[in-house]
């Protein structure tokens, strides 16, 4: 009897043991998978890795890292994070069960780093005790507050007539070569002294534009204040696809702790490129212009997430100035109107006035701001409004002008003033100016002090101008406090005609 009980026991241990083993091969089946096919590029197919979840990070041969992106019945696509060249048909590949992340810590500010938070700089590699996750869900409505509070670029043009403010949204774009990172990194340099950390994330640029503008950082003492997210051109598009996510999630935790952060995203262009090719080798439908479907949920999910926090939040602020970059002045094409609509205004650059050297060449009828002007400081609204009006009116008359027709006297003096705003909106790069310095110069060209005043000297006149204002401490608080007739205004005013009078007299 119990030789019976025990040869049934055995065989009943025996069968468990295997069915035991069996389950093994079929969970290691499940986490390890196979290459079956690279096709280069940035993409892998994979056999097995049958629970693989979507967006999961994979080990692909011995350290390549690759995130699963497209999760098929028998197959799942696998887009490189990595080098992809070592990698051959038949090389093995893990599960981690982990998702992608970045070390998020103080020491990020002043660094250089990769999307997977690797320094670029030749420095220590970052502690990454903390980690969060690259694709995060946007603040829900509740937990946000009303952009109230200004970013100074410190460009008059901007901050007069297109002011941007903490927790907006900003579009620059414009053609190649219309100084469109030279906007977003003056507007860097103008945060030195404004408590606002800056993240710049570099998308598919060359090696050598990332390097200039590394250089114009340190140069204008910019670095220290600023995190700067690179995945250049010839990384793989993978990792050029979640580098601005990973610079959001950066500026996320600055934001959480209630910081004031500026992400600039130079450019969504290239993005957006880097998708439509992940895409495409992904066999996902394409759209219009080969994009795929889905491109505007992925900027949009992106730009989400920039907004003001309540105080119950943390109270910081996520602003976003992305970039993107035009064909031949075409600003309805695919993806600049899909970013138009996403944000909350644009910054347009034009060719024709970087050509005829109006710097920066900001094409004010096309630029707007749709929330800014809330939250702009409001000295600017005595002169923004005069400014807008004078510029655009005359424009208009100037194209007439052009023609050789006979002038009025009224007609004619509009123009002139109008000549005049249009220099004394042009501005040199890093040299952003204060709030008082910009109002007084603003000032003086609404009130119509420089209407006399020859078109060569404009330029020398407005550096006296800002170089009077500049000894004055605590200008910017009186001007920002004082009603719109107020004592400080006329101060300023007859501070300006005296300088005038200075000049004309030297002549
Ligand atoms: P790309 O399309 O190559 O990215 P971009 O639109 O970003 O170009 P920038 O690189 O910022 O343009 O600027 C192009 C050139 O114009 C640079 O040489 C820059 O120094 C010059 N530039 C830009 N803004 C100004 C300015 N306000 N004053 C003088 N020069 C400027
Ligand atoms: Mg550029």
């Amino acid at each position: 009897m119990s030789e019976t009980l025990s040869s049934v026991l055995n065989v009943t241990s025996e069968a468990i043991e295997q069915s035991i083993e069996n389950h093994k091969a079929e969970i290691s089946q499940d986490e390890v998978g196979k290459i079956i096919s690279s096709v280069g590029q940035g993409i892998v197919w994979a056999d097995g890795l049958g629970r693989v979840k979507y967006e999961e990070l994979v080990v692909l041969g011995k350290e390549t890292i690759g995130m699963a992106f497209d999760l098929l019945p028998k197959r799942v696509g696998i887009v490189l994070l990595g080098p992809g060249e070592i990698l051959k048909a038949g090389d093995e590949i893990k599960r981690t069960g982990r998702v992608l992340d970045v070390p998020v810590c103080q020491q990020l500010i002043g660094r250089i780093i990769d999307p997977l938070g690797l320094p670029l700089d030749g420095r220590n590699p970052l502690p990454d005790e903390q980690r969060r996750p690259v694709q995060q869900e946007a603040p829900p409505i509740m937990a946000r507050a009303p952009v109230e509070k200004p970013l100074q670029t410190g460009l008059k043009v901007v901050d007069a007539l297109i002011p941007v403010g903490r927790g907006q949204r900003e579009l620059i774009l414009g053609d190649r070569q219309t100084g469109k990172t030279g906007l977003a990194i003056d507007t860097i340099i103008n945060q030195n002294d404004k408590n606002v950390l800056c993240i710049y994330c570099a998308i598919g640029q060359r090696s050598s534009s990332i390097a200039k503008v590394v250089d114009e950082l340190r140069r204008h003492k910019a670095l220290n204040n600023c995190i700067i997210v690179v995945a250049e051109g010839n990384d793989p598009p993978g990792l050029q696809f979640i580098a601005p996510y990973a610079a959001t999630t950066i500026g996320e935790y600055f934001m959480a702790q209630g910081r004031d952060v500026l992400v600039v995203y130079d450019d969504l262009t290239r993005h957006a490129r880097a998708y439509r090719q992940i895409s495409l080798l992904l066999r996902r439908p394409p759209g219009r212009e080969a994009y795929p479907g889905d491109i505007f949920y992925v900027h949009s999910r992106l730009l989400e997430r920039s907004t003001h926090l309540r105080q119950e939040h943390g109270g910081g602020s996520l602003t976003a100035l992305p970039i993107i970059e035009t064909e031949a002045q075409n600003i309805s094409a695919y993806i600049p109107t899909n970013l138009i609509s996403i944000t909350d205004g644009q910054i347009y650059l034009s060719p024709d006035l970087f050509q005829k050297g109006i710097l920066p060449a900001v094409d004010v009828g096309k630029s707007v701001s749709r929330v800014g002007g809330k939250a702009q400081l409001p000295a600017y609204r005595k002169v923004a409004g005069d400014l807008r009006l004078s510029y655009s009116q005359f424009q208009e008359l100037e194209a007439f002008a052009r023609f050789g027709t006979r002038l009025d006297k009224k007609t004619r003096k509009t123009i002139e003033h109008g000549r005049r705003v249009r220099e004394i909106l042009k501005q040199d790069q890093f040299a952003p100016l204060g709030t008082a310095e910009q109002i007084a110069v603003l000032l003086a060209v609404t009130e119509g002090l420089f209407d006399e005043i020859p078109l060569t000297r404009i330029y020398h006149l407005q550096q006296l101008v800002i170089d009077s204002v500049r000894e004055e401490t605590g200008l910017t608080e009186r001007i920002c406090k004082s009603p719109k007739n107020g004592p400080v205004w006329d101060e300023l005013v007859s501070k300006i005609e005296k300088l005038v009078d200075g000049l004309q007299k030297e002549t």
